[in-house]
């Protein structure tokens, strides 16, 4: 809580008022109230030389009826003055002669003036219809032989009670000293009496009034009867040497007066009210009040004392606080008038404190009350600022809060609701529609939950219907005493959440590109369907598909166009499935498809010819046709295997093979297919040993013209001894070579042996005929071809026009300025360019007229049949026409027969190459060959 300030006002107010009312005097019966508990409460000693000599009961008794003769007050007097009392009060009014009596007043003036010692008094009288009183003093004779005369007026307050008295009283323009003073003064003659010295006494009527501390037990002050002193000598010598007073007690006898401390006794006799003067002043305890200013400090000093404990923070210690300076006050008025005779009237401070406390608390209740609204306030606005629904209910789970939140997630206005229960409002289920099942929260809050929190999403049905996703925290609410108030609800809304964790699991589980499921989903989906299979008994095939020469297109239109086919792709992939099947992206450019119900391996094959048709369509990206095929290894459960690992191998060994085999296509696996791979892996790991071993040689075959007459070239062939398998050849190993890399290094080593071979030749004097290199279209593209032959003729000191590099039109497809620019190069060294297997690719005719090369070979398989079919015949005879045209030269190749040769010797060739005339030849055949030449032994 904060803190609770300290108010300098309320002070300052208290205060005020606290001066006010001392200045007003308006609190005065309190103070009475107090001064009269304190005069009670306090004990003083009584001066044990004071002895009041009563005229009471028994005294009258025996002396006959009051008034008594002036004779017999002289004969006390002089028993008195026989004992030599110290002074003698004798309050018994003389203001007339006796009757009856002459001497008597003459004798009571003589033991008066004998005694000396004896003081009369003035007793006050109110004139008839005025307030003014007047004093009637003694016989002037008595006055005269009167050691002193003191007046007799006593003060009663307004509730008629005697506190104090006046010791002095001005009458005639002379100061009267109180009857009690002038026989204190009398008996005391050593002190200076003050009389009315340094009194102003012109101006005033009475002196100050003096408080009297009355004492409470009447039997502590001496008394005798009249009778006894007059008559019995052991009770006169208890008066020697003592202050006596002589006075009326007897009932019916003078005036009585009540004081403070005769509440509950019979008032005062005015001897009793003169001894008790007597004795304060013998024992100097007449009280004065507190001068104004003092009292005035004092009070407010308190009242400040009183503000310090608003500064604490506690307010039950704060009250005790307070309640100890209200008590302190009292007490130090006590002792104030216990130690110092002064009388302090603490009322007004006391209300001062009282005051100021009341301002505290009102102060401290609005406080509270603004505190409280505040924090009311803040807490309403945290309520409606926090992003969850919150409901509060009351101990029974009525509803008697909602925040805008959870209004808006309800359908529901807060007054709407008010009073209703959890469940009429929040209406949960657990579970979507089938499976719903309604939450009873109501029945919750009455189930003593301590404090829940549903961990499972629950679905909140709002007033339209509408169904939210919300999770569900439930509260009790305890008092201080650990008793329920009630629950708090808090809804938050996970629907977003979910929203995002389905986002998160799509994307999981899901090909960014193509929007197709992911390796992770396809696998989980083959495990579903191959489990339905088992328990089903029925069958499945997995598809695993490769883009042929995906990497082309990648290369050559960049990877936009790519990921754009990629996207095409998927679409028609999927349309050639039904929704039982699954197609996933297995990554880069390979696909799997799963179908499902597969009871043939037919109809796995007609939907991979659906894919494979639907493929062959051209796609359009970036405004351009392109085409693309698919290669489709297939296999199928339970058939070819039961394991879901096993089943996707199987399909990409499969699809090696139909890669192998030329792509576009699809096919089945089987375990042949295994052994085959095996043993092309286990190839491919022997012809990395290859080249150290020394396993390759290359040989020769012969070119011809088309009388055979003139060798016109040599075709550099590879061969492989492999040392287990023997001789394989080069259609077995090339195209590995060229997947894996290899033929790089191979081919590099085989134009080096071949230019080793020409110089030798050329040292044995053979020449007069080129030799021709096959070059692997990676060869060409990927190695720096020019810079390495030049290097070699420059090494072997190879002459201009003897080499001839073979290239197949799949080089041309490529980007085409490149090509232009190497084979310029490589001319440039007198190197002269071929293309191999001309007719089987698809150069356009008007590319083939700008390229820098020199030769056409006319493929084997137009040769075969030239004699008997008329299409491969034409397709041969446009190839011449078209090089002689151009002014290429051309080669036969494949050439086995004789009727072959005769076909072609009616055009314009220039060479023939074939088994008709060699075969590939070993460089020691060749060797033998030009030797034979040489000697003029023709074929
Ligand atoms: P190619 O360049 O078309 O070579 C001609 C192929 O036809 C040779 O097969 C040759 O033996 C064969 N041949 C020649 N005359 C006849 C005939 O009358 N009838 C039949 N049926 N065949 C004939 P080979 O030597 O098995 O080579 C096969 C292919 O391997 C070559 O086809 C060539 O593309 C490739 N090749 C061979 N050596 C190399 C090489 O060093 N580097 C590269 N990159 N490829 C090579
Ligand atoms: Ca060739
Ligand atoms: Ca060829």
């Amino acid at each position: 809580m904060t803190k609770f300030p300290i108010s300098h006002s309320s002070l300052i107010l208290a205060v005020f008022v606290t001066m006010g009312l001392t200045y007003s005097d308006y609190l005065r019966n309190w103070d009475i109230f107090i001064y009269d508990w304190a005069v009670r409460l306090t004990k003083h000693t009584v001066h044990p030389d004071i002895v009041l000599v009563e005229i009471d009961e028994k005294s009258i008794r025996q002396l006959g009826r009051w008034p008594w003769s002036r004779r017999l007050h002289a004969r006390l007097l002089d028993r008195l003055t026989s004992v030599k009392v110290n002074a003698v009060g004798m309050d018994i009014l003389f203001a007339e002669a006796e009757q009856g009596d002459s001497q008597g007043d003459r004798l009571l003036a003589r033991a008066i003036a004998r005694n000396g010692r004896v003081v009369l008094p003035l007793a006050p009288e109110l004139q008839p219809n005025t307030t003014q009183q007047k004093f009637i003093p003694p016989l002037l004779e008595f006055a005269q032989a009167a050691a002193s005369v003191g007046h007799t007026e006593i003060r009663l307050d307004e509730d008629n009670v005697v506190r104090s008295v006046f010791l002095w009283q001005m009458e005639d323009g002379y100061p009267w000293p109180y009857f009690a003073q002038a026989v204190w003064q009398t008996g005391n003659k050593s002190i200076n009496f003050p009389h009315a010295a340094g009194h102003d006494v012109e101006h005033w009527q009475r002196s100050e009034p003096v408080a009297i501390p009355f004492i409470n037990s009447l039997s502590k002050l001496q008394r005798i009867s009249y009778v006894d002193a007059l008559s019995d000598d052991r009770f006169l010598n208890r008066l020697e040497g003592r202050w006596v007073l002589i006075g009326m007690t007897a009932s019916g006898l003078g005036q009585r007066f009540p004081t403070p401390v005769t509440v509950n006794t019979n008032p005062m006799s005015g001897l009793e009210l003169h001894g008790q003067v007597l004795n304060a002043l013998l024992n100097n305890l007449s009280i004065n009040k507190l001068n104004h200013p003092s009292q005035l400090l004092l009070s407010c000093l308190l009242v400040v004392l009183a503000s310090r404990t608003q500064s604490i923070q506690m307010p039950w210690i704060g009250l005790l606080g307070s309640v100890a300076v209200l008590i302190c006050t009292v007490v130090s008025a006590y002792i104030l008038m216990n130690r110092v005779s002064i009388w302090f009237s603490p009322a007004s401070s006391l209300a001062g404190q009282l005051f100021l406390h009341a301002l505290w608390t009102a102060r401290r209740l609005e406080f509270a009350d603004l505190y409280l609204a505040r924090e009311k306030k803040n807490t309403a606005t945290i309520l409606k600022s926090v992003g969850d629904g919150v409901v509060a209910t009351d101990a029974d789970g009525y509803i008697r809060f909602m925040n805008p939140v959870a209004e808006r997630l309800t359908g529901y206005s807060f007054e709407e609701v008010r009073g209703k229960t959890l469940n009429e409002v929040v209406n949960l289920v657990d579970g979507y529609e089938t499976s719903a099942r309604f939450y009873d929260l109501h029945g919750n809050c009455n189930a003593d939950i301590s404090s829940g929190i549903e961990q499972k999403p629950l679905f909140l049905i709002n007033r339209h219907g509408a169904q939210i996703a919300v999770r569900i925290t439930m509260n009790i609410m305890l008092n201080d005493r650990g008793v329920r108030e009630g629950y708090v609800l808090a809804i938050s809304d996970i629907s977003e959440t979910l929203q995002i964790s389905r986002q998160m699991t799509h994307l999981a589980t899901h090909d960014t590109l193509t929007g197709l499921p992911n390796r992770v989903l396809f696998s989980d989906r083959l495990n579903k369907v191959l489990a339905q299979a088992r328990r089903d008994r029925s069958g499945a095939a997995i598809f695993f598909m490769d883009l042929d020469h995906f990497k082309k297109i990648n290369d050559s239109l960049g990877h936009d166009a790519g990921d754009e086919l990629l996207k095409h792709i998927a679409l028609r992939l999927q349309s050639c499935i039904r929704s039982v099947d699954s197609a996933a992206r297995w990554g880069g450019d390979e696909f799997v498809v799963i179908l499902a119900n597969v009871h043939h391996s037919q109809s796995a094959a007609e939907v991979a010819e659906k894919i494979r048709l639907a493929c062959s369509e051209p796609f359009v990206i970036q405004d351009k046709l392109l085409y693309i095929s698919f290669s489709i290894g297939i296999s199928l459960f339970p058939q070819d295997a039961e394991q879901e690992e096993n089943l996707m191998r199987y399909a990409d060994t499969a699809m090696y093979r139909v890669k192998a085999l030329g792509r576009n296509r699809y096919g089945f696996y089987s375990p042949e297919i295994e052994k085959w791979t095996a043993e092309r892996l286990a190839l491919e790991a022997d012809l990395h040993q290859a080249i150290a071993k020394q396993e390759f040689e290359v040989f020769y075959q012969p070119q011809w013209d088309l009388w055979g007459k003139r060798l016109v070239g040599l075709e550099a062939l590879l061969r492989w001894r492999h040392e287990e398998k023997g001789f394989i050849s080069p259609d077995q190993f090339i195209g590995l070579a060229e997947e894996t890399g290899l033929i790089i290094p191979i081919g590099e080593w085989v134009i080096a042996d071949v230019c080793r071979q020409v110089r030798a030749w050329s040292d044995d004097g053979f020449t007069g005929f080129t030799v021709s290199v096959n070059l692997s279209p990676r060869q060409f593209l990927q190695t720096n071809i020019a810079e390495s032959i030049t290097q070699l003729l420059i090494e072997h000191k190879i002459p201009e026009g003897v080499i001839k590099l073979e290239i197949t039109e799949s080089v041309l497809t490529d980007d085409i300025d490149t090509v232009i620019d190497i084979l310029t190069r490589i001319r440039s060294q007198g190197v002269s360019i071929a293309i191999d297997d001309f007719g089987t690719g698809y150069s356009s005719l008007n590319l083939l007229r700008n390229l820098p090369i020199d030769q056409l070979k006319v493929d084997k398989c137009f040769v075969k049949n030239v004699a008997t079919d008329s299409g491969d015949a034409a397709i041969a005879k446009a190839i011449i026409t078209l090089a002689n045209n151009l002014e290429l030269s051309v080669v036969i190749e494949g050439v086995e027969t004789a009727t072959q040769l005769a076909f072609f010797q009616n055009f314009a060739c220039d060479g023939i190459q074939g088994y008709y005339f060699n075969k590939p030849l070993t460089v020691d055949e060749v060797n033998s060959l030009l030797a034979d030449l040489e000697n003029g032994e023709q074929k």
